[in-house]
């Protein structure tokens, strides 16, 4: 059956497993260029390698990031997975570095998967008090000469920000590669592959799907060879996002900006509300001159701070804070809920001292994810909840 051409401007969701090869040559010539990006329509073979809706997704995604290239997986911590492992070579495996403070999954995945599993040796960076020590991270790369650095550009879920062309300048300087997660920054206010970051990855499940109904992650590079690893990578262990979601991602995409400026701007409206707030013991958010990393956000931010706010009730007892914090999540849950995500279009929340325990014992603390409702809707829930 010859397929009957409609005049669009979109691609279409190719839901196809297969392509059609038309005769041996064609097939011979897709099997030898398999690995270039992006495809040839005549050349693509099985949906797990390639997908054209996919493509069409990715281009959308690497001009987002002023990037050569993007490529798309079915979650963050599958880009993630992708990033750390076009770097693995059994032979000449050295240690690699990872910021203390990062998502907690990534955490996991380094410990279970990596150091567990694969034997890897890392050493993990802690920030000095509420920022990280340029001078100490220096130390570190001078005593372990890790081959692989990987840190967030805002921190999860203190908000530290990370001086990342610093950390890639001295990372450049004894020889390792720099992966940044940047997925609480977005490419709105920082693209860290302008400062020679090697791969970004985002969780596009985040802020650039921006609904909370979509798990999807980016894997994104300027270096043609690290494209060639990540595709053959992205292929072998089957970390490909469906047709289907990638065609929804670029919908989404196509209001990112828009989303953005308005999740910023409500966060930083509702971080100097809660600043002012005789019930709120502390706010960290960057844009705040009480925070230990304003002076390195104000630096690198151009258009915001982020939109995770996360601040700390008052109370003269532990227990009293805990008792606070229910309270207080209990009075805002009819329109902010407790879920246990970020970046959605509505506000919503998660308590930090039973999620991170130990990590960060404050039981008074509360993660904000802001969304992009209108403001003084935002700012009049959380005036009232914080009155009881
Ligand atoms: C959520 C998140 C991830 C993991 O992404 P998934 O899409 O959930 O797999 C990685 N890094 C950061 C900073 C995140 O917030």
């Amino acid at each position: 059956m010859e397929m009957k051409k409609v005049n669009s401007i979109r691609t279409p969701i190719y839901r196809d497993s297969g392509f059609w090869l038309k005769d041996i040559p064609t097939m011979k010539k897709a099997f030898a260029d398999e690995i270039d990006h992006p495809a040839d329509p005549d050349l693509y073979i099985y949906s797990r390698y390639r997908n054209p809706t996919v493509v069409e997704t990715e281009e959308f995604l690497a001009n987002i990031e002023g990037a050569s290239w993007s490529l798309l997986t079915q979650s963050g911590l599958a880009a993630i997975d992708i990033a750390l492992s076009i770097f693995q070579n059994q032979k000449k495996n050295g240690k690699w570095l990872f910021f203390s403070e990062i998502y907690g999954g990534t955490n996991s995945f380094i410990d279970k998967v990596l150091v567990e599993r694969r034997g890897f040796d890392i050493v993990r960076f802690t920030p000095s008090g509420e920022s990280y020590s340029i001078d100490e991270f220096e130390r570190i790369m001078k005593q372990h000469m890790p081959q692989v650095v990987f840190l967030e550009t805002i921190s999860n879920p203190m908000l530290i920000v990370a001086d990342v062309p610093q950390i890639i300048s001295i990372s450049k300087k004894y020889g390792a590669k720099v992966i940044v997660d940047n997925t609480f920054a977005t490419p709105y206010i920082f693209k860290p592959l302008d400062f020679g970051a090697d791969i970004v990855i985002h969780s596009a499940t985040k802020y650039l799907a921006g609904h909370g109904n979509l798990s999807a992650g980016v894997v994104t590079g300027n270096d043609k060879e690290l494209l060639k690893k990540a595709i053959e990578y992205r292929k072998l262990v089957g970390h490909m996002i469906s047709p289907d979601d990638a065609y929804r991602l670029l919908d989404y995409l196509k209001t990112f900006h828009l989303r953005i400026k308005q999740h910023f701007s409500n966060a930083k409206a509702v971080a100097e509300l809660l600043n002012e707030n005789p019930l709120v013991e502390k706010v960290l958010y960057p844009s705040l001159d009480t925070h230990p990393t304003n002076g390195i956000a104000k630096s690198l931010f151009k258009n915001g701070f982020g939109a995770i706010v996360t601040f700390d009730i008052k109370g003269d007892s532990f227990e009293e804070k805990q008792i606070r914090c229910n309270t207080f999540i209990q009075k805002v849950s009819d329109s902010i809920h407790l879920i246990p995500t970020l970046g959605d279009a509505e506000t919503i929340l998660m308590p930090i001292e039973p999620v991170w325990g130990d990590k960060y014992p404050f039981p008074g603390m509360v993660r904000l994810s802001i969304g992009i409702e209108p403001v003084e809707t935002l700012i009049g829930i959380l005036d009232k909840a914080l009155k009881h």
